[in-house]
């Protein structure tokens, strides 16, 4: 919720702590370590921009946080075949100052933004879940059925990577309501996706435990994995600012009248803006098999 106050959510440099560092912080090996210490940057060959035909499961506190840090990664991943699904935490109904906005308008319209966003990036409104609860209220969920609800989609879906927000990044740990909650939800989750005796009753209705093999963490503080983007920048900026109403004068003022115009404007604006390195548009994650 809030535009303006998202982008300033977005990690503006994330490239302050250099990957010399991190790598000397942390010796190869000590996963059980990188959870709680920076993790080096990620050398392999294992590059998720070159997978197809595997599920990838994005977990997102709002309709928007995942376009904004994955969407190049995710209109990659989509084009190459792969099978993409979106669970949303909250409906985004709260970030409006519209004196005539209305919760179940907002939803409805948050809605038609994200079908829209992920349309773009080339994933099926069809492939949306959303967990429906209130914008800005996740903390108030009773938090054992939210880990169960997102534990069930997990195992539902036995995604080969999921995409969520980093719990450890300090700007969601102090001062995001709903990227505060649906973070630690979702690693949560993981776990209880993965021990069959967390929620017995999952598997009595057919989910069996599934164990996530590897995790990128987005609005990370600490990212040890770059994806190029640049080939679908533009996509990316479209998808973004089909996300209207949480920019700019539509945050005061809903006109459905401008919505084609400003997506265009806000579209170019981002796109401008885009994080790059080397002349490339890139997007950062916190690449993580220790969770
Ligand atoms: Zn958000």
């Amino acid at each position: 919720m809030g535009g303006r106050a998202r982008m300033r959510a977005l990690p503006a440099m994330p490239g302050l702590l250099s990957a010399a560092c991190l790598i000397a912080a942390v010796t190869a090996g000590q996963a059980g370590a990188q959870v709680s210490r920076p993790e080096p940057e990620y050398t392999g060959t294992d590059r998720i921009e070159e997978w197809s035909e595997r599920r990838i499961l994005v977990v997102t506190p709002h309709p928007d946080d995942e376009t904004f840090t994955s969407g190049g990664t995710l209109a990659i991943l989509a084009a190459n075949g792969n099978d993409i699904r979106v669970v949303v935490y909250t409906t985004d109904n709260a970030g409006s100052r519209d004196p005539e906005m209305t919760k179940d308008r907002l939803k409805a319209i948050r809605r038609a933004e994200e079908e829209e966003a992920c349309r773009i990036l080339g994933i099926p409104k069809e492939n949306i879940v959303w967990l429906g609860h209130d914008d800005g209220m996740l903390e108030y969920v009773d938090r054992r059925d939210l880990t169960r609800q997102v534990a069930r989609e997990i195992r539902r879906f036995k995604p080969d990577a999921l995409f969520s927000v980093d719990p450890g990044s300090p700007w969601e740990q102090y001062h995001k309501s709903d990227h505060r909650s649906g973070a630690i939800i979702t690693v949560d989750a993981i776990r209880a996706a993965r021990w069959r005796l967390y929620f017995p009753e999952l598997e009595a209705e057919g989910f069996e435990a599934w164990s996530v093999p590897l995790v990128f963490f987005y609005y990370s503080a600490n990212p040890n994995y770059t994806v190029d983007i640049t080939a679908v920048a533009e996509k990316k900026a479209r998808a973004s600012a089909a996300h209207i109403s949480q920019f700019g004068s539509m945050v005061d003022r809903y006109d459905p009248e401008a919505v084609d115009e400003q997506r265009k404007e806000w579209a170019a604006r981002l796109l401008a803006r885009a994080e790059r390195e080397n002349g490339r548009v890139v997007e950062r994650f916190r690449r993580s098999t220790a969770y």
